[in-house]
């Protein structure tokens, strides 16, 4: 697989849709290209990315996450590979104990497996049944689909379940429907293009992952997508969801159908 932008999140094929957007506006974007050299005498002065040297003046180093797990360890708490283990109470092995957000290994609301993301989203709704747990309420979390919304310029970039790289990693076989079309009809002014892709298992048509892109309206397909996931829907319950419709804000069959159309022709 190509390396792209949002790697595991992001299939290579949407994340190239951001790497030309980026390029428009003059960011050079090399992927698979690690740092091998910091270049400066005393002050900053670029770095060596594979072959290529860059000249710059400032550098910013974002390097990814990992649960700070040093408190847990220290009394002995179980801990995974992402952090500290909970129950969907989000107890932890220390019965009474409690823990949510970013220190906690979440998992997949799809497979029930641990997963790396780490969102406010997530954090907020189980520091929410942590305390309710904490107080005598019987509340349970479901897992993440790992949902996310960013903002690159004026480019709206949003994803939610497994990429189809990751459907193969959790052994789903998986099919994949895609769509680039203006979201509004053609004879109205305004609007733009969006790209708008589903996954889903090719054997059941359950619905595994989406993403899109576009000026607008990207983070709200995906959305739909994500309950989709949440509640174990198929394409086919997908595509009798009612959305609402008017030409100044959407077609009347939306992108998001379009690409579930897609996806249908390519099940088993
Ligand atoms: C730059 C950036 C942008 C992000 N953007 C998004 C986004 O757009 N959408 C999204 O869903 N997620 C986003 N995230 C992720 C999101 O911020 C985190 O998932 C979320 O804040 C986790 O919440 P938390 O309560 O677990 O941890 P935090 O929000 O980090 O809160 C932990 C708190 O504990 C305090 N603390 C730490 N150690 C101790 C100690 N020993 N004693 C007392 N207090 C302590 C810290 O100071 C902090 O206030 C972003 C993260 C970053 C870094």
């Amino acid at each position: 697989m190509k390396p792209g932008v949002l790697p595991g999140v992001l299939d290579s094929d949407m994340a190239g849709i951001v790497e030309e957007y980026c390029r428009r506006l003059g960011i050079n974007i090399l992927c698979g290209a690690a740092v091998s050299e910091i270049l400066g005498d005393g002050s900053f002065a670029g770095v060596y990315a594979g072959e290529e040297k860059i000249a710059a003046q400032l550098g910013i180093l974002s390097t990814g996450f990992r649960a700070g797990t040093e408190l847990a360890d220290a009394v002995s708490m179980k801990t995974g590979r992402y952090g500290i283990s909970v129950s969907p109470s989000m107890e932890t092995s220390i019965a009474g104990i409690y823990a949510a957000g970013d220190c906690v290994e979440g998992w997949s609301v799809l497979d029930g497996k641990p997963v790396a993301a780490k969102l406010a989203t997530s954090a907020y709704k189980q520091g929410i049944i942590a305390g309710a747990s904490a107080a005598g309420e019987k509340a349970e979390y479901k897992g993440t689909a790992g949902t996310f919304v960013t903002k690159i310029g004026e480019l709206e970039v949003a994803g939610t379940g497994f990429s189809t790289e990751m459907c193969g990693q959790r052994g789903f076989e998986a099919a994949s429907g895609k769509i680039k079309t203006r979201y509004l009809p053609d004879y109205f002014p305004g609007g733009d293009e969006i790209s708008v892709k589903v996954i889903a298992d090719k054997n059941t048509g359950r619905i595994l992952g989406g993403q899109a892109v576009g000026r607008s309206g990207a983070a709200s397909r995906v959305n739909i997508i994500s309950m989709a996931i949440e509640f174990g829907l198929s394409l086919e319950d997908l595509k009798r969801t009612e959305l609402a419709y008017c030409p100044a804000v959407s077609e009347v069959e939306d992108p998001l159908f379009k690409a579930v159309d897609f996806c249908l022709r390519r099940m088993k």
